[in-house]
């Protein structure tokens, strides 16, 4: 079995942007999966917590073989290694990892929901989904395309000199 997945990145503390390049890179080397694309590097002010630097943001789709479960535990491996403290929701983070849908898979498990339920209120997540993925369907939301016009009062800008992994 395996699944057409989108992943989210964030990051805001430190060097965010090298931190998201190199959680690419990781992405990249993940066994039993396949690499298929990375969107540009987005710089966003926070959501929620204020006062903390801006984020960088990116998604990545892959084909993932392991189960959506044992998946999640890869990328928060990969989140631990970016030396991740999990305390507050928002807070600020060197690296956060979400899985945004793997194949049409829904699940409402506090662990694990899919699609990700913040996902299509959140431009710094819809902006780099909808430039790798611009006919992407969110099962039970609706187009990508018109999910992010719908965010379209939310600050976020497209780093086009960087290279995302
Ligand atoms: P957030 O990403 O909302 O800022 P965290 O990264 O700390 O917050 O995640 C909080 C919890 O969300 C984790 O314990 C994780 O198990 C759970 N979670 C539920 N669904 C997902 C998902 N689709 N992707 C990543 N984490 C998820
Ligand atoms: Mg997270």
């Amino acid at each position: 079995m395996s699944a057409r997945c989108f992943v989210a990145l964030g990051a805001n503390l430190g060097n965010p942007a090298a931190a998201v390049s190199s959680a690419i890179a990781a992405l990249r080397r993940l066994p039993d999966s396949e690499f298929l694309a990375a969107s540009s590097l987005y710089q966003t002010a926070p959501v929620g917590l204020k006062h903390q630097p801006d984020f960088i943001n990116a998604v990545v789709e892959l084909i993932a073989v392991p189960p959506a479960p044992t998946f999640l535990d890869m990328l928060f491996a990969i989140e631990a290694d970016f030396g991740r403290r999990r305390s507050v929701r928002n807070a600020p983070r060197t690296l956060d990892l979400d899985l945004l849908l793997y194949g049409d898979e829904i699940r409402d498990d506090p662990r694990l929901t899919l699609p990700h339920p913040r996902l299509h209120e959140r431009a710094f997540v819809l902006a780099p989904l909808a430039e790798i993925a611009p006919d992407l369907v969110i099962p039970g939301r609706g187009p990508v395309s018109a999910l992010l016009a719908a965010c379209a009062g939310q600050q976020i800008e497209k780093l086009v000199a960087q290279t995302a992994g």
